[in-house]
């Protein structure tokens, strides 16, 4: 597959016009701004961006998203710990099947969206009434084959789970959930490592749901163990509840008390992380860990405002998730990382630093490197020789697009787009999604429809 771009987004600068050309299995073997003699090109009038990087995700989820809207009125809160029981309901309903069926439905919209890559963490793993699949992953298998289906790459994530909070055992509505003991926990990971290997589209990392999750000597000895390079995700300081129990129980702030009992580093992607203290920001920015954030989540369920702009100010590296799914656009999530900021420092510079002071380039370039480093993907070059053709390409005829300088293109697409500016995404050089139509688009959305009606949550 050979293809002629208007533009495409490089490091530094767009390369314009550009030729790309890739092997059948859609690696890049030439990028240029002069076509290859003899070689057929297909014209693309589309500015091409890599791919977004979806570094936080639970599929089942997609089920209810949009529909815990409904708030009683009165004095009764309805936060993250009510929402969370909405959750655990689907969560006990969804069989192996539906499970496919929505994570297909779920990716499909990602690419549709422009992620060409999701990071899945994933907690369901038992059947119904808590006990192991005799595949201890197959819940995790059906994902692989729901991002197959769907187009997407996809790094399987299995979450240690133990506990039902600080200190308490599981409850029953937490039993799909629960790995007892460390062992439990390396046989499933083990698992997940045998069925991600024939896949080229998947790959895995290692997990702590939370603090809360894990007894905190387990939480110690199991990252002590975590293969070198593999990612490492974990929830954390998300709500200002797990905080005070985390200060009660452990006697010191979460964030504080990984820091000082574990070895965190490059390869640690602490999601969430909303509620820190200075010593905190500097500690993570200083370990070089990254966050990861989920604007659209963290602001429907109240969470709270991670302290960006110092962070970044420190050197930090973030990334942008989904999540809960209530949200799939990555220029929404982007969007409102930023506003969050502006709306409180009242600055409009949040997306700066003391050598790039053009808020998209920087937005595009975090979002990218870290989120591909929660992938276990090391690389940094935009597109490149030997690496994967994965792009969102968006239309060079959408009127304001069409009628901006190169230099006013990237900020126009962050700030001023949406999806239907798309022209599509296309994965290991094919395209996945041409002009908002998934090339599976009938059978992923009637698979999806049936397994939703089947399970009565909506
Ligand atoms: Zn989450």
């Amino acid at each position: 597959m050979n293809y002629s771009f208007k533009a495409l987004l490089q490091n530094d600068r767009w390369l314009s016009p550009a030729f790309v050309n890739t092997d059948a299995n859609g690696s890049i073997t030439y990028i240029s701004n002069h076509p290859k003699d003899n070689v057929r090109y297909e014209q693309v009038d589309g500015y091409a961006l890599p791919g977004f990087q979806n570094a936080h995700s639970h599929a089942f989820q997609y089920a209810m998203a949009g529909i815990a809207e409904t708030h009683q009125t009165g004095s009764v809160a309805d936060d993250f710990w009510s929402w969370r029981e909405a959750m655990y309901k689907v969560a006990l309903t969804i069989s192996t099947d539906q499970l496919e069926a929505i994570a297909t439905m779920l990716y499909a919209e990602m690419v549709k969206h422009g992620y060409t890559q999701v990071a899945e963490f994933h907690y369901l793993h038992h059947d119904k009434d808590g006990t192991p699949y005799d595949n201890l992953a197959e819940m995790g298998e059906r994902l692989v084959s729901a991002a197959q289906t769907a187009g997407i790459k996809i790094t399987l994530v299995p979450m240690f789970y133990q506990k039902g909070g600080f200190g308490i055992d599981p409850q029953s509505h937490q039993r799909r959930f629960i790995s007892s003991t460390i062992e439990d926990y390396h046989k499933l990971l083990g698992a997940t490592k045998k069925i991600v290997a024939p896949h080229s589209h998947a790959s895995y990392g290692f997990g702590i749901h939370s603090l809360r999750a894990v007894a905190p000597q387990d939480i110690i000895s199991s990252l002590g163990s975590v293969a070198h390079d593999l990612p490492v995700h974990i929830h954390i300081s998300e709500q200002l509840k797990e905080i005070e129990d985390a200060v009660d129980y452990l006697g010191k702030r979460p964030v504080q008390w990984l820091l000082d009992n574990a070895n965190v580093n490059h390869s640690y992607h602490l999601v969430h992380a909303t509620h820190l203290d200075s010593s905190e920001i500097r500690g993570i920015a200083k370990s070089g860990a990254h966050v990861v954030l989920c604007p659209t989540t963290e602001g429907n369920l109240g969470d709270g405002i991670f302290p960006l702009k110092a962070f970044q100010d420190l050197g930090g590296k973030w990334s942008i998730g989904t999540d809960s799914h209530v949200g799939l656009n990555p220029l929404e999530e982007l969007r409102l990382l930023d506003y969050g900021q502006r709306l409180t420092t009242h600055h409009r510079n949040t997306f700066t630093s003391e050598t790039q002071g053009d808020s998209a380039s920087y937005a595009i370039k975090q979002s990218l490197i870290s989120g591909r480093a929660a992938m276990g993907n090391k690389e940094s070059s935009y597109f490149k020789v030997g690496e994967p053709l994965d792009a969102v390409v968006y239309d060079a005829n959408s009127p304001l697009i069409a009628a901006s300088t190169l230099d006013n293109v990237l900020p126009t697409i962050i700030y001023s787009s949406d999806s239907t500016h798309c022209k599509g995404t296309m994965i290991d050089g094919r395209w996945i999604v041409q002009n908002n139509e998934h090339v599976k688009k009938e059978e992923i959305t009637t698979s999806f429809l049936k397994a939703l009606a089947d399970i009565r949550v909506r």
